[in-house]
């Protein structure tokens, strides 16, 4: 991206969970970051991210007003990227217990899949992003237990994919804002300047 060229505004769902990191990385990766917190909110977004948190917390806020209805809308032409609770709301199916999802993201879903204790963790993982193994930071994390043949693994834990990309969305099952390495926010950047400029 050129300096005269304008930032792409993307927008942070800011209901529940740690949004503000992810504006703050939004924002270090060269995007001109949103808070959203209605539907209106969506208008004029070039992208959106939907981060972690409680999934079925955000999913009740969400029931609410036509909001889900317009993610659903957003996410199919849009580039959205789901971290860890936003991961399970993007999901095609979510399992153990079963919710209702976006259905964007073909793949399947299980929420809180690494039991109560050891599901916290920080690992330091190969990924196929440039530039060697990325910090990952899983908090309460889902497993992506299956994935269609349009989804690109880029990056695993214990043989299931925890960062991936589908066209113009992405997943992650950690949370990359809360490392300082940017290269997961910058991807999705990138990825939503690509499609602004189509
Ligand atoms: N366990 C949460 C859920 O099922 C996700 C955890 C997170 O986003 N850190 O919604």
């Amino acid at each position: 991206m050129t300096g005269s060229e304008k930032k792409p505004r993307i927008g942070v769902l800011a209901i529940q969970g740690d949004y503000a990191a992810h504006a703050e990385a939004l924002a270090d990766s060269g995007a001109d970051p949103v808070e959203v917190r209605n539907p209106d909110g969506l208008d004029g977004l070039d992208g959106l991210i939907l981060p972690g948190g409680e999934s079925t917390t955000m999913l009740k806020f969400l029931e609410r007003r036509g909001f889900f209805e317009a993610l659903e809308k957003f996410a199919a032409g849009k580039p959205v990227f789901g971290t860890c609770a936003g991961a399970i709301l993007l999901a095609r199916e979510v399992r153990h217990p079963a919710q209702r999802s976006l259905r964007a993201l073909d793949a399947v879903v299980e929420r809180n899949a690494y039991g109560r204790q050891i599901d916290s963790k920080i690992l330091i993982a190969p990924t196929s992003l440039p530039g060697g193994p990325l910090e990952m930071v899983f908090i309460r994390a889902p497993r992506i237990a299956e994935t269609g043949p349009g989804v690109e693994v880029l990056a695993r834990r214990e043989g299931f994919p925890v960062l991936v990309r589908q066209g113009k969305l992405m997943a992650a099952t950690f949370h990359p804002e809360l490392s300082a390495d940017r290269r997961v926010h910058r991807l999705f950047v990138d990825t939503v300047i690509a499609s602004t400029q189509k």
